[in-house]
């Protein structure tokens, strides 16, 4: 059965697309009628196969090089989705990393890097893009809202994590960056709002599930007992940009089989 075209005609940026949820998201509002730039920082063939695989779908989509913690390189993809597209409709701020440490070894530059990426991404790609929403405002033939913005957080938002304190920060820190752009951002007729996976296989956490033994120590933090495919947030992310939720900004979406359950009390504590 054919995706209904619910984002027909707008146009996307993912960025981190060519690997795991982002390569998913992409291809998802791609199959629901959006023109995707796949960004990425990795070699041209991944981000050439994640175009070549919309394409044979018959959808449409581009690659663009560019490391979302520099602001010259945000700001040219966001000129060459204008340039290529005309404009900009949906920003799903999805790239993201993990430098793990215990805090005592931790140094500056794990620290810099994973906040400056993480986080500090997701400011200058929401900036541009709000820029050209604001200037642009809404085209209602594609969407009742002028523009959409989707920041992937992670549980890591609410539950701390030892050992990844820089990674727990940003996510804490994509929160709040949420919250307060969708407050600022609303009379705009601009929705933002954040989606919070738990557990998702992809190569990012490949050491918690590679092996069985990993897996169902994995599965002990799982009440819904599965982990999570990469294409159950870009059902999720589609949901989001479509005017489906319309009235939906300022508010994170938790999709992580209940990981955020606290499942350590299930048996009473
Ligand atoms: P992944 O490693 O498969 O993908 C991460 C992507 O980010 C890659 O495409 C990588 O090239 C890109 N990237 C890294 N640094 C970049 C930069 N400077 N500029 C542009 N792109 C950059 O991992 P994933 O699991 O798909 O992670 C995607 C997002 O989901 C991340 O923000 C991650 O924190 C979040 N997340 C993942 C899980 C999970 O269980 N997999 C859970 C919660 C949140």
């Amino acid at each position: 059965m054919k995706t209904p075209q619910k984002l027909k005609g707008q146009a996307a940026i993912v960025t981190g697309a060519d690997s795991g949820i982002g390569k998913a998201v992409a291809i998802a509002l791609a199959a629901a009628g959006a023109k995707v730039l796949i960004n990425h920082i990795g070699q041209h063939d991944k981000a050439d196969k994640v175009v070549d695989e919309i394409t044979k779908a018959g959808g449409k989509a581009f690659e663009f090089h560019a490391d979302v913690s520099k602001e010259d390189e945000v700001k040219a993809m966001f000129a060459a989705i204008i340039k290529k597209y005309g404009s900009i409709d949906i920003l799903v701020n999805n790239a993201g990393l993990q430098e793990d440490a215990a805090l005592v070894d931790m140094t500056l530059e794990q620290w810099n890097k994973v906040i400056s990426i993480n986080l500090t991404g997701q400011f200058l790609c929401s900036r541009e893009a709000a820029r050209e929403f604001i200037k642009r405002g809404v085209v209602k033939k594609r969407s009742t809202a002028a523009g959409k913005i989707i920041c992937m957080s992670s549980v890591h938002e609410v539950i701390p994590w030892a050992g990844h304190v820089n990674y727990a920060a940003s996510k804490g820190g994509i929160s709040m960056m949420m919250k307060t752009l969708a407050q600022e951002l609303a009379p705009h007729k601009i929705r933002v709002v954040g989606i919070a996976p738990g557990a998702i296989q992809t190569p990012i956490n490949k050491p918690a599930w590679e092996t069985p033994a990993a897996l169902n120590k994995l599965l002990e933090l799982i009440p819904y007992n599965r982990i999570g495919q990469p294409e159950d947030i870009g059902k999720l992310a589609t949901w989001l940009a479509s005017d489906d939720a319309d009235y939906i900004t300022g508010h994170t979406v938790f999709i992580d089989g209940g990981m955020a359950l606290y499942p350590g009390f299930a048996d009473n504590g």
